[in-house]
């Protein structure tokens, strides 16, 4: 793992940038984490509210088991330690969206600690960044003060939905790595299927921790950037936080610290209030529950339904299909993609099983998802089977078409969704390989064309393309290049 640091330079010099990330991820499970209310997003306003989530007197919070499973899951997906025993806290402060005056988090003893997520920086180099923890808590309501003059309106579905923080360590150096560190986090969830990572629904919300300190000084006061709802307005917030720290720290300022909010229609951050210290929240074990116990079988019962995860599965299809870093990297971006392209693979019937996955993963990467953005078309609604895209890559690997009559014969298959055997049939497509047929082509184009071909000997040498061309257009593209190369190179040279 290598350590590959972020400068911005200054009038005074080089700052080096320090960037710690919280995320909260909304479990995915079909009632909150306290109450039997149903978690389900874009309801009608306050039809999923019980009495707890209202703040009713009297009422006790009974734990959501399935949100625990879901925490252990992505504790253990981010290489973290399930803790035996973690304890639930109320953390105090007034808000209208609150009804209760309290959100019931984890505080001293949450249910992960430690972990990891490996990102790669702009240059392939792998880094590591290590997670401080994972705790569980409730969601707050939604409070929308724009729809009328002088009222606020409150929405209380999303009050005690459950939510996971996962919280960095401050070892990000650049806007970079603080995106690549949310997109490995939100695959990783998504893969685990504990957090759908919809960051426009705000499934995942991002609170961005920045500071700027010289090289060998400690770190210095940071300014948070909250709830930040996209991987790009993320880059765009951290950019513009630099900036506004360089320029105060240069004009011998201080940093003050405090939470900030990003404006994507401007592109820049503003405060919204000052900071508030953890002793502010009155931080106490909630009497009304219990501490939360797990069995080590528990944990090793949800350890075992655990799927590949995208680290591993990007090493084996390098392995076994000999991607490029960089193809296995997008195949194993989503779960679906991955499973597609094995499913494609295991389907074909060619002999070089690792040139064929290769070709595959090329076919799928530029031809298939570039039709599916045109298209504007998803993964599980292809027009064709992934068979059909095995075999039409395994007509290519025997010679039956060439890879340019491979691509016509794509679009029809897109069209139609018919077999490409049968289409070739259908459109008389096949590759011509007969060595007679070509060389009587090649043979004829020569004749037809001796001052190209005393040209071409003199050191005109682009003229060869001309003579590949006249071929291929002579037989309508379907003349085998490999033969048409090596029979031309015999006779001119
Ligand atoms: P709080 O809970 O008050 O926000 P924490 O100490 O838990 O404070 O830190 C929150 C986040 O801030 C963590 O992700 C941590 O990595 C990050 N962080 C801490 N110190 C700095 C710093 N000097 N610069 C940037 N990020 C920091
Ligand atoms: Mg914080």
């Amino acid at each position: 793992m290598s350590e590959n640091n972020y400068f911005v330079e200054g009038k005074t010099g080089l700052w080096e940038v320090v960037i710690g990330l919280e995320v909260h991820a909304q479990i995915s499970s079909k009632a909150k984490l306290f109450s039997g209310a149903s978690a389900e997003f874009g309801a009608d306003p306050n039809t999923h509210v019980d009495y707890l989530d209202a703040g009713l007197p009297g009422i006790l919070p009974v734990i959501n088991q399935r949100c625990v499973d879901q925490a252990i899951k992505t504790g253990l997906g981010i290489n973290g330690n399930v803790q035996p025993i973690s304890v639930f806290d109320r953390k105090n402060y007034f808000y209208a969206d609150l009804p209760l005056g309290y959100q019931i988090s984890q505080f001293e003893r949450p249910i992960v600690l430690g972990g990891y997520i490996d990102i790669n920086l702009e240059d392939g180099t792998p880094k590591r960044i290590n997670v401080t923890r994972l705790h569980m808590e409730q969601d707050a309501g939604k409070s929308t003060h724009d729809l009328h003059p002088s009222l606020s309106y409150i929405d209380l579905n999303r009050a005690g939905v459950a939510l996971m923080e996962i919280v960095s360590e401050p070892e990000m150096r650049s806007p970079h790595e603080a995106q690549a560190y949310v997109k490995k986090l939100r695959t990783i969830v998504r893969y685990l299927g504990t957090c759908d990572g919809n960051m426009e629904q705000g499934s995942m919300r991002v609170d961005a921790n920045i500071s700027l300190h010289k090289p060998g000084t400690p770190f210095a006061t940071r300014a948070e950037i909250k709830n930040v709802n996209s991987i790009r307005f993320l880059g765009q917030a951290i950019e513009y936080e630099i900036q506004r720290q360089l320029e105060i720290l240069e004009s011998g300022g201080e940093i003050v610290q405090e939470t900030r909010l990003f404006d994507p229609s401007k592109g820049e951050t503003r405060s919204m209030r000052s900071k508030e210290d953890a002793h502010d929240y009155r931080y106490f074990p909630d009497p009304d529950l219990k501490p939360l116990v797990l069995t080590t079988d528990r944990i090793a019962t949800i350890k075992a339904t655990m799927p590949e995860l995208p680290d591993i599965k990007k090493e084996r299809f390098m392995a076994d299909y000999s991607l490029s870093p960089y193809d296995a990297d997008i195949l194993v971006s989503e779960i679906e993609i991955a499973a597609y392209y094995e499913s494609v693979v295991k389907a074909s019937t060619a002999t070089d099983t690792k040139a064929a996955a290769k070709t595959m993963a090329n076919w799928l990467i530029v031809e298939v998802f570039g039709a599916m953005n045109r298209e504007g078309v998803a993964l599980d609604a292809l027009p064709f089977k992934p068979e059909h895209l095995a075999k039409l890559v395994d007509l290519i690997m025997d010679g039956t078409i060439s890879g340019k009559i491979a691509k016509d014969i794509f679009a029809k298959m897109w069209e139609s969704g018919k077999a490409p055997d049968a289409l070739v049939d259908e459109l008389g497509l096949k590759q011509i390989s007969d060595t007679s047929v070509i060389e009587k082509v090649v043979d004829d184009i020569i004749a037809a064309n001796m001052d190209k071909v005393e040209a071409y000997k003199g050191g005109k040498v682009q003229l060869f393309g001309f003579f590949v061309g006249s071929v291929m257009k002579a037989l309508e593209g379907k003349a085998n290049p490999g033969m048409v190369n090596n029979y031309l190179k015999k006779k001119i040279g």
